[in-house]
């Protein structure tokens, strides 16, 4: 059973009645939805604002925005909601008075709104800042729909394990884990050959690296396919993104790094491949709209209705798939490194780029110099002995903190020379 892998428990469509009797076979389940007013969180928000027979919100979340935060904890009925930036507490208390709807802010206040009772934890915070309230909800025990990668690539080991000790079913929500998580299901994953994710190539898949020297943030911000936070935005721009998709789906699937694969496929039709010892090759395939992944990680094995567009293959007539050049898209190779570099490569690869694309977007920083500064902090953090394994996750945020430090080091450094 694939449920084994991803979570040590097997999946069930309903909860047991409470008195065993009389209870519907569906009971509604309790979901609370961390990163809530981001692109994924809306996403979430919509499919549980169509299916409001199955679910009701426990706790919403979101780092500063409180007005936005107010109006969809008021929209769908939540009984809590948090920001992890304590200054804007008045102001989110300001605008849920009256609604009966608790208030908190602050990091102890958001680790407690992901342990609060729900059946369903969805994690869609962007970046490492997703990894602290996301294992406290792995550690109640219940289901967690994992969109942040980034708590993975950091600390996929610890991570892997507090699903394991918790008996956690994780149900990954990144649209080409959860289609290997569907493709894998009921397979022996002794019969896994390999698993190929498909990567858009993202807006700049044909320029040359003279162009990609000069390339805008407003450039790199038009994604094709997708509509996304800005982070992973960019990300899809550097291939980094799926760079960091391997190093989950490394930890998610438990297969070798030489099992794992990426094809560009510029249509994102086709999101994974899964190939079996006998020849067979399993393709999921879905419009590029999260609402399905997010579907099937609120409700799996179930499948609920979600919106999305429906694939028509004539008018689609062409499903195209090529290499991705790993010369002008360095950050793919990299993160490969450090994926078999294990212990905190990932961590640091990860926390590095989260400071070169915030720099890149501020202007201060071209983007070919993500990677290349991903590089230097790599190279850097071994020279400080920052690689070897965590013990625990209050390591892995010192390791993300010093990297991030030393990569602020390595800019200043340039912008001196
Ligand atoms: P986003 O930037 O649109 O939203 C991020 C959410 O996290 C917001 O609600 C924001 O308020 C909250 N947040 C940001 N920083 C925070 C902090 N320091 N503390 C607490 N909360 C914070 O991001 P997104 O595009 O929705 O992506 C969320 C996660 O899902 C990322 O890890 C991304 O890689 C992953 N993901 C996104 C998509 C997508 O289509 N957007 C697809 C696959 C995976
Ligand atoms: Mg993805």
């Amino acid at each position: 059973m694939v449920s084994n892998m991803v979570s040590g428990q097997t999946h069930t469509t309903a909860e047991a009645p409470p008195n065993g009797v009389g209870a519907p076979a569906h009971a509604v389940k309790r979901v609370s939805v961390l990163g809530a007013t981001g692109s994924v969180g809306q996403s979430t928000l919509d499919v549980i604002g169509r299916n409001p027979h199955l679910f009701e919100v426990a706790a919403l979340t979101a780092n500063s925005n409180a007005k936005a935060l107010a109006e969809m904890a008021v929209r769908h009925r939540a009984r809590l909601a948090v920001l992890a930036d304590e200054t804007r507490y008045g102001e989110l208390k300001e605008c849920l008075s009256g609604t009966g709807i608790e208030a908190a802010a602050g990091a102890g206040a958001l680790a407690e709104a992901a342990a609060r009772p729900a059946d369903c934890v969805l994690a869609a915070i962007s970046g490492a800042a997703g990894l602290k309230p996301t294992l406290a909800a792995v550690s109640q025990g219940r289901r967690v729909a994992l969109a942040n990668k980034e708590c993975l690539v950091s600390a996929g080991r610890i991570f892997m394990e507090a699903v394991r000790k918790a008996g956690t079913e994780l149900v990954p929500v990144d649209s080409e884990h959860s289609a290997v998580f569907q493709l894998l299901a009921g397979a022996d994953t002794e019969t896994i050959e390999r698993i190929v994710l498909t990567a858009s190539g993202g807006p700049f898949r044909t320029w040359s690296i003279e162009r990609l020297e000069h390339a805008t943030p407003e450039e790199a911000l038009k994604h094709p396919n997708w509509s996304m936070g800005r982070k992973i935005t960019i990300d899809s721009a550097t291939l980094m993104n799926k760079g960091l998709e391997l190093i989950e789906a490394y930890h998610l699937f438990s297969v070798a790094p030489a099992q794992l694969e990426v094809v560009v496929h510029p249509q994102s039709i086709v999101h994974a491949l899964v190939g079996f010892r006998d020849g067979s090759m399993l393709a999921q395939l879905g419009s590029p709209d999260m609402r399905t992944p997010v579907a099937a990680g609120l409700s799996w094995p179930a499948r609920i209705a979600a919106p999305t567009r429906r694939i028509d293959l004539v008018e689609l007539a062409n499903l195209s798939f090529e290499r991705p050049d790993e010369a002008r898209f360095r950050a793919l190779p990299l993160a490969r490194e450090a994926m078999a570099a294990g212990g905190m490569a990932p961590c640091v690869l990860n926390a590095a780029n989260e400071v070169a694309v915030e720099a890149f977007l501020t202007g201060r920083i071209g983007f070919l110099e993500i990677p290349r500064l991903v590089a230097e902090a790599l190279d850097m953090a071994a020279g400080r002995g920052l690689l070897g394994e965590a013990e625990d996750a209050a390591m892995v945020l010192e390791t993300d903190a010093a990297a991030r430090r030393l990569t602020f080091e390595l800019m200043d450094k340039q912008a001196r020379n």
